[in-house]
């Protein structure tokens, strides 16, 4: 589902002018079928915005469309919509409160009615999707790893199905091997379920391997937003608010500005090794 936002303002406080507000007439698009991340530094109205998109804030004006939805601040969504749109917070943990696994990815499908055999059966597809087995389905949500417990929390989206992710720091405490399964989890996401995948990350080195479009906010303002490409190569800027560009297009970006030479952007260390040689040669 494409989503637009629309002259978006909004403040934790509220009687601030519009002009003043944390979120201040943001307008941008994002495609469907793509995966999105929104970056900037800490302060800067990532969570905020995608709470807003998600429908638990109310903007203060302007709206966000998100299919037939329509989120102004009048509107509140209802239960269909989340089923539609599925938010993954920073710190899930806080929104565990069942005594197992099973119960709890099987309770946020309660409400859609299946019947037990069908709950059961998504819970175990749900559960393996993330890359955990049977074996977690009787453990106590609170006793997992950080990471485990981010996987069920995923799990507990994905087993109803939602058109749009919203993924807060997905992978957080995630080392090398599960960022690799991550990776594959939301490639496989995007092509066979067609999800439109919005994330919030820091991790620029991890987000260049597959980040379709980039949308970086500076004190909730929108700086810029364009393929990882566009975006990166604008290193300069990147780096006045606070950010860095994955080390592959610095290297790119150094090699242009000493040697005057394009090698062009990788998103393999390999592919870029080999355009040095031929370079070099
Ligand atoms: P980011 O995700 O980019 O780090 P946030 O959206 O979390 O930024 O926060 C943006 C600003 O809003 C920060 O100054 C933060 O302190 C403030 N803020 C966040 N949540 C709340 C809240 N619930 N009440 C009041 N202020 C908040």
């Amino acid at each position: 589902m494409e989503i637009k936002v629309d002259k978006l303002s909004f403040d934790y406080q509220k009687d601030i002018p519009i002009e003043k507000r944390l979120i201040n007439k943001l307008s941008f698009t994002i495609e469907q079928d793509k995966i999105t991340v929104i970056i900037g530094k800490n302060g800067s109205g990532k969570t905020t915005l995608l709470e807003l998109m998600n429908g638990l804030l109310k903007p203060q004006s302007g709206k966000i469309i998100i299919g037939d939805y329509v989120i102004d601040k009048k509107n509140t969504v209802d239960k269909e919509f989340h089923k539609k749109v599925g938010f993954l917070f920073q710190f899930p943990e806080e929104q565990f409160f069942h005594s197992t696994v099973e119960k709890e990815i099987g309770f946020s499908v309660d409400q859609f009615q299946y019947r037990v055999n069908e709950k059961e059966k998504r819970v175990k597809e749900a559960l393996l999707l993330v890359g955990l087995n049977d074996s977690y389905l009787k453990r106590d949500p609170l006793t997992l790893s950080n990471v485990e417990m981010r996987k069920v929390a995923l799990a507990s989206i994905l087993i109803y199905n939602p058109k749009v992710l919203f993924l807060d720091e997905p992978t957080v405490g995630f080392d090398e091997e599960n960022k690799k399964s991550f990776l594959k989890l939301i490639k496989r996401l995007k092509k066979r379920y067609h999800k439109t995948i919005i994330m919030v990350s820091h991790d620029i080195e991890f987000i260049h391997k597959f980040a379709d479009e980039i949308l970086v906010l500076d004190n909730g303002k929108l700086i810029t937003q364009g393929d990882k490409y566009e975006v990166f190569k604008q290193e300069k800027r990147m780096k006045e608010i606070g950010l860095t560009v994955p080390k592959m297009i610095q290297f790119s970006n150094l090699v242009y500005e000493k040697k005057g030479k394009k090698i062009g952007y990788r998103d393999e260390i390999n592919d870029l090794i080999k355009d040095i040689y031929r370079y070099v040669k």
